[in-house]
């Protein structure tokens, strides 16, 4: 087999393209090209669109034929089976002017695959060890479709992978991202992400100011996503500046304008972030939830610093305390509880989690959104507070337990932690 085309062409552009009908119909969900996107983006590539497309012989073809036209890198996933509705083989040897042979070492390895299990071997399947001569072979350790890697004159790549993640994914790790890089893949790339809470995704853009988020290099992007307004911050090298250092000088200056808001970076959770300063002051905590329907454990999942109502749950009133009612046969939406003071739940719950920290939060609907009541208990000190957060139900609930769990790690990193 011919190795990949030498070529000094460096390959920083990708595009991708998901093959099947049950994409474009949507009973699958093209998770491939997601993360095939990920994985180049942080090998610093830039990959600049995602296709998506039926078993078409004609709408194949082209894609490959554009793609490898505009970017350097053209990675499939799918149409590598054996019924004649998969047609990627085909669509790449007609983008690029070839004929498919049989490959006897493929022939041979496929029909053993069958003689192993005593079956006949499916004349249909030998599409499987077809081959251009301008293609290398990608082994398929975990099904019966090899993958194709296919280097062209001008030293842009085409990578052809199985549909089933499973198969995928180990193709692309453990053989397509080696002979890529071998070539010359990607560029230095450096990125950090600042989590914030307090603030909401167009004042962060006002502060941050049009011409940070408009320059092209480094990028300073905004994301609003459910647990945080992130602020990404990433960067290529731009010689002689490395890709860190225009990080850090963009980093320094989002610091400057958001530092206040910033709970975390990277990838963080709440749990995480909070598990975190438990941990520094060695302490446990136990919560009790009342209105919330639960979102505050299912927030802090199953962390082993949390403790939650099992215990709590034999102890009346806070008996059903996680549940929506709370237990208390109150209605979320009927105001104030009558006689309860939310700083005994959170002492309660300490003491019946055995923990060092508790917490308690309740919720009630107003005038269309959500009043959030969090008391906290810690062996330092005791602190209630009041927050209104946007909408009511299920959206009001799980926002009523990230304003909680927000209080709770500002409060353990300040006062609340200090004797
Ligand atoms: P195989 O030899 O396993 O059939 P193939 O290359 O022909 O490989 P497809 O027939 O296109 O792959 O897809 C097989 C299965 O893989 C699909 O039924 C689907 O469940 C899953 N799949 C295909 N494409 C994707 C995708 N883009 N994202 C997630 N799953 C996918
Ligand atoms: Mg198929």
């Amino acid at each position: 087999m011919p190795p990949p085309t030498p070529s000094t062409r460096r390959l920083l552009t990708a595009e991708l393209v998901s093959i099947g009908s049950e994409l474009t119909v949507g009973d699958t969900r093209d998770t491939n090209a997601g993360e095939l996107a990920r994985s180049l983006t942080a090998m610093g590539v830039r990959v600049g669109r995602l296709t998506a497309l039926p078993d078409d012989l004609d709408a194949v073809t082209e894609a490959f034929r554009l793609g490898i036209a505009r970017s350097d890198v053209v990675v499939s996933t799918g149409g590598l089976g054996p019924t004649p509705d998969d047609l990627t083989r085909e669509a790449i040897a007609a983008a690029c002017g070839e004929t498919p042979v049989v490959d006897p070492g493929l022939e041979a390895w496929l029909r053993e695959l069958w003689r192993r299990r005593g079956l006949p071997f499916p004349e249909l399947n030998l599409k499987q060890a077809w081959r251009i001569p301008s293609a290398t072979i990608l082994d398929n350790p975990n099904g019966t479709a090899p993958g194709w890697f296919v280097g062209r004159p001008d030293g842009r790549v085409i990578a052809a992978l199985p549909g089933q993640p499973r198969e995928m994914r180990p193709m692309w790790a453990d053989q397509a991202v080696p002979r890529l890089r071998a070539l010359g893949l990607g560029t230095e790339v450096a990125a950090r992400t600042y989590r914030l809470t307090g603030i909401g995704e167009s004042q962060v853009a006002d502060l941050l100011g049009e011409r940070l988020l408009r320059t092209a290099n480094p990028i300073v992007a905004t994301y609003a996503r459910t647990e945080a307004v992130d602020v990404r911050v990433s960067a290529t090298a731009a010689p002689p500046r490395s890709a860190q250092e225009l990080v850090d000088e963009a980093a320094a200056t989002v610091l400057d304008k958001l530092g206040p808001y910033v709970w975390a970076t990277g990838e963080t959770t709440w749990s995480e972030a909070i598990g975190r300063r438990l941990e520094d002051l060695g302490w446990s905590a136990a919560a009790v939830e009342i209105g919330t329907g639960g979102s505050l454990s299912a927030l802090f999942g199953d962390a082993d610093w949390f403790r939650f109502d099992e215990i709590l749950r034999e102890d009346a009133p806070a008996a059903r305390a996680h549940e929506p009612d709370g237990g208390l046969d109150v209605d979320p939406g009927a105001g104030p509880v009558p006689g309860t003071d939310l700083i005994r739940f959170a002492r309660r719950a300490r003491e019946l989690g055995g923990a060092d920290v508790g917490v308690a939060v309740r919720t009630r609907f107003r005038s269309g959104d959500t009043a959030v009541s969090i008391a906290l208990s810690t062996p330092a000190a005791e602190r209630q507070v009041s927050r209104v957060v946007f909408l009511t139900g299920g959206l009001g609930r799980s926002r009523a337990a990230l304003a909680a769990a927000a209080f709770v790690l500002e409060a353990l990193r300040g006062p609340a932690s200090e004797p």
